[in-house]
């Protein structure tokens, strides 16, 4: 069931628990700001979920009430784990979904990162 995205920050959503280590998860990076991890339903050879630690519900939430620092240091990171991954020549694709009509799951602001083939068409239809 997708999440809308705003209202009320979800502190047991999964991802939250992943972020205190509750549920385990294959991290590949973190730092003050961010923590990325392997997607457990992976799309593509390499599929990576980066999630501020912050408590954002989504891309909206992040954008409007993070800090500079956050935002910078969140951005930051995924090119850092893009880069560290090896995907800056092979390139890759970086998306979230924001909300009901993306889809978006988890009501914790991620981005997905992938790699490791080519990507094909952005959008495929449903
Ligand atoms: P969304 O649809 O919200 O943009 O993406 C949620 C993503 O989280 C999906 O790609 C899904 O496979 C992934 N996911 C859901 N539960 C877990 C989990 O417990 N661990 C990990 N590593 N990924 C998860």
């Amino acid at each position: 069931m997708p999440v809308k995205g705003l209202g009320e920050y979800d502190s047991n959503n999964i991802f939250a628990r992943i972020l205190r280590g509750e549920i385990p998860s294959r991290r590949v990076y973190e730092n003050e700001f961010a923590v990325a991890f392997h997607d457990i339903a992976p799309q593509a050879p390499l599929h990576v979920l980066v999630i501020p630690r912050g408590p954002y519900i989504s891309f909206a939430d992040f954008t409007t009430k993070a800090s500079d620092a956050e935002i910078a240091g969140f951005f930051r990171a995924v090119g850092k784990v893009a880069a560290d991954l090896g995907l800056e020549a092979p390139g890759y694709r970086i998306l979230a979904n924001m909300g009901e009509d993306a889809g978006q799951e988890v009501p914790h602001f991620h981005m997905h990162l992938f790699g490791g083939k080519r990507l094909g068409a952005m959008l495929v239809a449903p």
